[in-house]
């Protein structure tokens, strides 16, 4: 993929377009007329006009669905649903360079995370497209003369609401699975980051897509979204996002008890033990917590030091954190780029401020910066607070931003249990030299996603999800693909005679 940035001021006279939404196969303006403007976060300005839809285009575009469902897509052969996401991961791979540079500008992101992004939207494709003409169902040995097997079958329309972190891998790890498993979609980009996924529906649109099979709809949560949830043609809603919008769409979806996913939020701990290799340690607790500014459902936000090496480390982390660079996402010496909008960054430094009322030493940063280029782009300073609680706010609830709170034990029973000490249950990493202990302290943490001396990596292999109030069920990996399928016991009697039960 070309590397190359042009200057942010060109990309965003050319990005004077207006967005639509694509459904039942046409691109179309949304019924009340009206639109959104849309930010690029590191300097405030304007880079495309979105179309907003509402609740009766959500209902359009759901009945499209539904009749595509009914009408072409389930009876289209895996092969061919196959071949489709094969040209959708062809097409990205040939515009790969424009995606990463309309997500940085969109989201604000660093340009290498953008890329990494893409590249792992393209797999996540090519993944679910192999794995649609993979076997999936069985067969069972039962007394004679009966013959039984169980058989994957498409859910029907699918809703699925994404948040603006990882707008496109998010929209990747969403429509490409249900699309393999026979599935039409309604899907819901966030309000503020729209802009990747409608490129991503043009791909869709070219490579042939059966009318009302792919449906965009663009508009805030609370109608587009609400609407989704509740609509009793729905078979199932997939959401990524915080838990309180969570709970909201389960309750909407108690209506026609639709099958629910949730990828919520976490607090994720990330355990160094003092026999840990100090250097890759401290590397990845910044990683943890810094990469795309926080903003990562199962970003490092706790760090459990041991007590032996608390200072040491504490000292080698700020030393690293303050060679940070902070700065718009498509200059290529930006480590760290802007939040996501004016309204986050002031939840942010509100959190920010309770830690320290709350008492927790302020360690590093803190601030926004509001200096030069960065001064009116919603950029952060990455921001270390030591001397914390557990029962303290900043310990307890997701920041969402460049915030880390630093808490310490003195044993692996108390590394667990404050590891597993808030409600949610994402994500976790330990850090030691020990295998026994790294794996016994890993079985006892209570999340979905575990790493032992690293943090972060992610595969599109690999079931993603949570336990406890971090959400339902999984994503990507067979696990995600089986969450889009229904599953179908059929029974098949050799013997074609009465068997005479009430003679
Ligand atoms: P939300 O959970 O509100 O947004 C995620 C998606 O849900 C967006 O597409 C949003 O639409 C949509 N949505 C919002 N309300 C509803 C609703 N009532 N019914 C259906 N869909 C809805 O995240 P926010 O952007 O508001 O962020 C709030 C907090 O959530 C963050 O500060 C962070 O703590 C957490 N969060 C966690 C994420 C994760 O991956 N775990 C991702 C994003 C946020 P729209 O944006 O258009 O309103």
């Amino acid at each position: 993929m070309e590397n190359v940035v042009r200057d942010e001021q060109s990309m965003e006279e050319e990005a004077t377009l207006v967005v639509h939404m694509y459904i039942d196969g046409q691109w179309v303006e949304g019924a009340a007329g009206e639109t959104r403007d849309i930010v690029n976060p590191a300097n405030g300005r304007t880079i495309a006009t979105a179309v907003e839809g509402t609740a009766e285009d959500a209902g359009r575009a759901i009945q499209a669905a539904k009749r595509a469902f009914y009408t072409t897509w389930w009876d289209t052969p895996a092969i061919e649903r196959a071949k489709l996401l094969f040209d959708v991961a062809r097409k990205l791979e040939e515009r790969g360079d424009e995606f990463a540079k309309t997500e940085t500008l969109n989201n604000g992101k660093p340009l290498r995370e953008a890329i990494f992004d893409v590249y792992d939207t393209i797999s996540c494709f090519k993944y679910y497209a192999g794995l649609a003409t993979k076997p999936h169902g069985q067969t069972y040995e039962v007394p004679d003369p009966q013959q039984a097997m169980v058989v994957r079958e498409p859910i029907g329309v699918c809703g699925q609401i994404v948040p603006w972190n990882y707008p496109l891998m998010m929209a990747a790890w969403k429509l490409a699975p249900a699309l393999a498993a026979g599935n039409t979609v309604v899907f819901k980009p966030s309000e503020l980051t729209p802009l990747s996924a409608v490129k991503l529906f043009e791909i869709f649109e070219e490579v042939g897509f059966p009318r009302g099979v792919v449906n965009l709809v663009l508009g805030a949560g609370a109608t587009v979204g609400q609407e989704i949830a509740a609509s009793h043609d729905v078979d199932k809603v997939a959401f990524t996002g915080g838990t309180a919008t969570g709970r909201k769409i389960m309750e909407a979806s108690l209506g026609n008890l639709k099958k629910v996913s949730l990828e919520l939020g976490g607090k994720s701990p990330n355990v160094v033990f003092a026999d840990a290799d100090f250097d890759t340690a401290v590397d990845y607790a910044l990683f943890g917590i810094f990469a795309n500014q926080g903003q990562v459902c199962s970003a490092g936000s706790r760090l459990l030091l041991e007590e032996s090496i608390h200072d040491a480390f504490i000292e080698a982390l700020i030393k690293k954190a303050k060679t940070i660079q902070v700065g718009p996402g498509l200059d290529q010496r930006s480590q760290m780029g802007p939040l996501i909008s004016e309204a986050h960054m002031e939840k942010v430094l509100r959190y920010i401020e309770i830690g320290k009322q709350e008492g927790a030493t302020l360690v590093h940063g803190g601030k926004r910066i509001t200096e030069g280029k960065l001064k009116d782009g919603y950029f952060v300073e990455p921001t270390i607070f030591t001397n914390t609680r557990p029962d303290m706010r900043i310990v307890q609830e997701e920041i969402f931003g460049p915030v880390l709170a630093i808490q310490t034990f003195k044993s692996e029973e108390e590394a667990i249990h404050l590891a597993n000490d808030t409600i949610y249950g994402l994500a976790g990493a330990v850090f030691t030299n020990d295998v026994s202990r790294a794996f016994r302290v890993v079985k006892r943490i209570r999340a979905g996603i575990t790493w032992i001396n690293s943090y972060h990596p992610t595969y599109n292999e690999a079931p993603w999800g949570g336990y406890k109030q971090s959400g339902h069920g999984r994503e990507l990996g067979t696990f995600g693909y089986e969450a889009y399928t229904e599953v179908k016991q059929i029974n098949n009697n050799l013997k074609v005679e009465p068997i005479g039960w009430f003679d």
